[in-house]
């Protein structure tokens, strides 16, 4: 889920490439490694902790480890790059995260996220403007079931 922070909405990043440079220009060595880190947690529609990714890098080459993941999860959040939400185990989880701004619809069986445009906020703002109340930033997520699991 993305919110209108400013360091996201400055940190967009809209493709794999983009991202891959924006994390170069963070200071943060793109390697080969990083480079399959990056490019199987984008294609992943689903929030992933950095174990289940770690495993599902497991027996390419080269070698990842376990703790380049995590950093390179933490670097993408604060890129704007990635989302995360905590497991009810406490567990931190990330979601591949980038581009225009937009929420998530999160299917409650198979985990899997669609992104949503964002609509509607204008009402919100108004009701929120009559409390005097000037709306700067908003989250919103959808849990359900997915067309797949409903059918
Ligand atoms: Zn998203
Ligand atoms: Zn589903
Ligand atoms: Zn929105």
């Amino acid at each position: 889920m993305r919110t209108s922070t400013p360091a996201k909405v400055h940190g967009v990043a809209a493709d794999l490439d983009s991202v891959l440079g924006e994390l170069s220009r963070s200071g943060c060595r793109v390697t080969q490694q990083r480079r399959s880190i990056v490019a199987e947690f984008a294609q992943l529609r689903r929030y992933v902790t950095p174990q289940e990714l770690h495993a599902r890098l497991a027996g390419r080459r080269p070698r990842t480890g376990l703790a380049t993941v995590y950093r390179t999860l933490e670097v993408l959040e604060r890129l704007g790059a990635a989302t995360r939400a905590l497991r009810p185990t406490g567990e931190a989880s990330y979601l591949f995260c980038a581009g225009a701004h937009h929420h998530h619809a999160v299917c409650v069986r198979c985990g899997k996220v669609d992104d949503v445009p964002c609509g509607s906020v204008d009402r919100f703002a108004r009701t929120l403007a009559a409390r005097r109340f000037r709306l700067t930033q908003h989250r919103l997520e959808f849990f359900g079931l997915c067309a797949r699991c409903s059918a």
